[in-house]
């Protein structure tokens, strides 16, 4: 059985208050239309810093069990992300029921938009998995609690280019802190998922001069990528079986588990998708006794949040690659952490987000 199946089986089942799957979710907003044929599920997790951002994930969810577990784990993470990356938004996300190359309709984000406008600005969302600017402009058509609109309509556009910008970052971070230099020329990455964000990743790291292999489920993808960049594609069922260096998970999450990490040759994990950790607290502690670095994801991953950030309080793009670059630095001041304290990476990441939260609800309630 699949971690995710266990994981759903466990957190799933029973009541929603008081269960550690919904556990500290302020709001889970079930939205359907049967004209247009919208599921969707928001979830708010934390407004504690700000209203809570987080883009729209389309998928086609085998059940809906594992799309309600998706937009509990998403959402909560942005809470960290936003909080470890000084912004004052709170955590939130969405996810669409369905195939993004089938079933999406204008009328479909119309629809979606004015369940998100419902909420008055308690979430604000974006693009993620299968969503794109055009979908976010149909969604603008119908609310003001958007983001990561085309520039064209002012808006700061797709997020996904400053989000690989972070990524590489992070990577060449954990190559500093492992190798002692930050130079990945001639290492070999595997960029699983080469969407919005791995593409432009693949750019920076083939720039760099890395050796990278691509994967994606979409041959065309696959073929427009390695021919754009002269890359290698990974033809095989498993890419754990591949020799790496680095692992770039950017497709979805959960990739990092108890099957996949005993298979693992890389040194080093650092990559865009949300959640790589299937079991955070299990499977954090599980690469590390492995020898193996990881740069936590809702730190290294947040520029796409930083750049959105920017069309609510108005800094321009330059400033949002500055903070952006920002994203190295924290990153090895949370590897040195987790060396000092003997704590996973991950753990440190979240016990500096956690506390600005928890700070900033002390402030509240002594206000
Ligand atoms: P995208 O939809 O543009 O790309 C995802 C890619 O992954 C697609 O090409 C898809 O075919 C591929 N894929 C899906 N399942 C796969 C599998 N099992 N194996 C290999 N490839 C697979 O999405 P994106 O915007 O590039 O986002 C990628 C990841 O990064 C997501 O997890 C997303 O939540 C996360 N993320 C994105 C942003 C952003 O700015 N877009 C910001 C933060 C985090």
């Amino acid at each position: 059985m699949s971690d995710l199946k266990i994981l759903n089986e466990k957190s799933l089942s029973g009541p929603v208050f008081g269960s550690e799957a919904y556990k500290n979710h302020e709001q889970l907003v079930f939205c359907q239309d049967e004209e247009t044929g919208l599921k969707a599920i928001i979830g708010i997790h934390s407004t504690v810093l700000g209203p809570a951002l987080g883009g729209t994930r389309m998928w086609n969810y085998e059940n809906e069990a594992d799309a309600i577990r998706d937009v509990l784990r998403l959402s909560r993470g942005m809470t960290f992300k936003a909080s470890i990356s000084g912004l004052n938004l709170g955590g939130g996300k969405a996810v669409i029921i369905g195939d993004s190359r089938k079933d999406k309709t204008d009328a479909l984000m119309h629809k979606f938009g004015r369940f998100v406008n419902s909420l008055g600005g308690r979430y604000i969302t974006a693009e993620d998995v299968g969503i794109n600017t055009h979908d976010m402009e149909m969604v603008k058509m119908e609310t003001d609690h958007v983001t990561g609109i085309p520039e064209s309509m002012g808006g700061s556009g797709d997020p996904s280019p400053v989000t690989a910008y972070g990524v590489f970052m992070g990577m060449k971070a954990a190559a500093h802190h492992r190798w002692g230099s930050d130079n990945l020329e001639g290492k070999k990455v595997m960029v699983q998922g080469i969407g919005h964000v791995g593409e432009t990743l693949v750019k920076h790291l083939t720039e760099a001069g890395a050796r990278v292999t691509i994967n994606d489920i979409h041959e065309d993808r696959l073929i427009a990528v390695s021919e754009k960049y002269n890359t290698s594609i990974f033809k095989g069922h498993n890419i754990f079986e591949d020799d790496m260096d680095i692992y770039a998970p950017c497709a979805l999450g959960a990739t990092v588990n108890s099957v996949t990490i005993p298979m693992m040759k890389c040194e080093i994990i650092a990559g865009a998708a949300n959640n790589q950790l299937a079991d955070e607290r299990v499977h954090g502690q599980m690469v590390k006794e492995a020898g193996i670095l990881y740069a936590p994801d809702f730190l290294i991953n947040a520029g796409g949040l930083i750049n959105v950030y920017s069309e609510i309080v108005h800094y321009d793009r330059a400033e949002s690659l500055r903070r952006t670059e920002n994203i190295y630095d924290t990153t090895l001041d949370i590897f040195t952490m987790s060396d000092k304290e003997g704590i996973t990476t991950h753990e440190a990441a979240l016990k500096i987000a956690m506390k600005r939260v928890e700070d900033r609800k002390l402030e509240l309630t002594n206000a």
